[in-house]
Parts: structure tokens; sequence; C-alpha cells
């Protein structure tokens, strides 16, 4: 079936999850705002009659997105004042970050950028004036949402775009898209990372072992086979992968099909997600642990992002 037509049979309805799960449909919350998301392929992983299954934390709204504690903001990493356009984004030298669209194949309740008031359109003209004119910048991320909810004519539009720019060198993928709907990777879309000229990294993200399997390794094996690296970066989640053995598996699953564990990111502190904090005493416990444990290639560095800081911070 095409991607399109799998990413419309998307869970959007809690009242189906609840049916879907065996539980009552009280355990969990609606956020409007920021409603459910969730492709069938994450459904049919998920444990049903347990809210403590990995992937229905991650997914599914439940009432602690209610609380607000203090130290936590609608934008925590303060996205917002490193705005050069509407979507062009730098906060570290050389690269520039495009938010190509709002659109995710899935939502995920911890996503620091939940509250991005994001631009409507899909006109990148401003933002490619401004990389034109920029000869410091030599990378371009792709990142939203997701930049493969893109059409593949807005894509190729877009990469067509940034390859006619001499200095920019890398454009790098930041998306979650192949975690859920791996058919993304089609024929098509493989075309177009074939035929641009320049060098393309592919960042995806995945917290937990149950998001992969055999046919999201296997699309992601065809991206590797275009000799593009294919790097993992995670989030420590509490009450999903805060402890040794899920990380070490995580890692070690990655490394085994060729996709190199990047970052392990702390928690950004967004408004809904203080239920997802880990203390980074535990953090840098469950690095140590993989240190004794697995080669230097499969440990990822464990970050942070400090507004304001010329790099993410190792913790
Ligand atoms: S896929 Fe990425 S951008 Fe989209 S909701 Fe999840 S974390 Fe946020």
């Amino acid at each position: 079936m095409p991607w399109r037509k799998i990413q419309r049979t998307n869970i959007r309805n809690v009242l189906e999850l609840a049916n879907f799960l065996e539980l009552d449909p009280t355990v969990f919350s609606q956020n409007p705002r920021f409603p459910l998301n969730l492709p069938r392929r994450l459904a049919n992983k998920m444990a049903k009659k347990t809210l403590t299954d990995p992937l229905v934390r991650q997914f599914a709204p439940l009432p602690e997105e209610n609380l607000s504690p203090p130290g936590y903001h609608t934008d925590p990493v303060q996205d917002i004042s490193f705005c050069k356009a509407k979507k062009l984004l730098q906060k570290y030298e050389g690269r520039a970050l495009l938010l190509t669209n709002s659109a995710c194949a899935m939502h995920c309740r911890y996503c620091f950028r939940q509250n991005f008031d994001y631009a409507p359109n899909l006109s990148y003209s401003e933002e490619i004036t401004l990389l034109q004119k920029d000869p410091s910048i030599k990378e371009v991320i792709l990142s939203g949402g997701d930049p493969l909810s893109l059409s593949d004519r807005v894509l190729k539009e877009l990469l067509d775009a940034l390859s006619s720019i001499t200095h920019i060198q890398i454009i790098r993928f930041h998306t979650r898209f192949p975690i859920g709907i791996p058919e993304r990777i089609d024929p098509s879309f493989l075309n177009l990372l074939k035929n641009c000229p320049k060098q393309i990294i592919f960042l995806i993200h995945a917290n937990h072992q149950s998001e992969f399997d055999s046919e999201v390794f296997a699309s992601l094996k065809e991206v590797q086979k275009l000799g593009i690296p294919v790097l993992l970066q995670s989030i420590l989640l509490k009450g999903i992968n805060d402890d040794f053995p899920t990380l070490k598996r995580l890692f070690e699953e990655c490394a085994f099909n060729g996709i190199i564990p990047y970052y392990l990111h702390q928690l950004d502190k967004v408004s809904g997600a203080a239920h997802f904090d880990v203390p980074i005493q535990r953090g840098k416990a469950l690095i140590e642990e993989l240190r004794a444990s697995l080669p230097g290639y499969a440990i990822p560095r464990y970050v942070q992002e400090i507004p304001g800081e010329t790099s993410k911070t190792v913790i």
C-alpha cells in the first residue's frame, strides 16, 4: 500500500485506541492542541491492558500531561529566538535547520517542538535566499515536523534548490518516519536521494528496541546502500528506556544493523512532559554501565541542549 494511504489509517481517536488496547478510555487524556497520532504498525506492537508498555507511554496521551511543575516551558530550547526566518533556525556555527513542515508520522508525547508555531505554507524561497547569502553554512538539516512527511515532488524541489548552493556540502535528514511507516522509503524516494549531488546523512529517532523490526531495518538498509550514513538519536525517557538492558539492546541492535548511535538526549523540559524526566545522575550511571559492556562506536554521546551554548553540551 502507498505510504500516504498507510498514513491515513493512523489512529487519531483516543476512544479507538482505548478499545484497541482493551483499556478504559478515562485512563487517557484529550489534548486537542497535540492530539493522538499513531501509526497502526506501532499500535500493533503495543501490549494490551497496560499503560506500562514502552510504546503506549511514548504515544498515548496520559493525564500526567496536564501537570505543569516549575521549570517546564512551551519552548524549552528557545527555538523562537534562533529563527532567522519563519522556517530557518541557526543555533550552531556552520549548520542551519530548516523547519520543512509541521507534520509527523506520529506524535511523541515528549516532543520539544509540540508547541511550535509552524508556517502554514511549503514555500522555502525566503530561507533558500538566506542560505545562498551565507557561505558559512556548510550543512542544512531538514527537520520539522518530519521532512519525510513532504511529497517527493516538494522534496525534490527543495533538494534541487539546496544542491544549487555551492557552499552547502551536507544535507541531513532528521526523521522518525521510517519507525512508524517504513513504506515511506519507497523507490521514488530512494531515487531522490540517489540523484542528490550533495552528501546526505540520515539521523533517525528511536527510543526503544520494539520500535524496530525487520521491515524497518530493511527500509533503512536501502538508504545505507546508497552510501548514506544512518545515525540514531534517542531521548532518555522514564519508564521507557531508563534501564541498562533496554538501552544496551537498543544500541546493540542498531549497531548490528549498521546504524550508529549518535546522541542520547536528556529530556528537553517541555510543558506536559515532566513524567518522562530522568535525573542526570541516573543517565550518567547508565552511560558508565554501557561503556563497560559495549564497544565505543555503539555508545552515543549523552547530551543536553542548553540555549545559547555553541553546541550540544556533553554530560
Ligand atoms: S516525530 Fe519528532 S517532531 Fe514529530 S512529534 Fe515525534 S519527536 Fe516531535
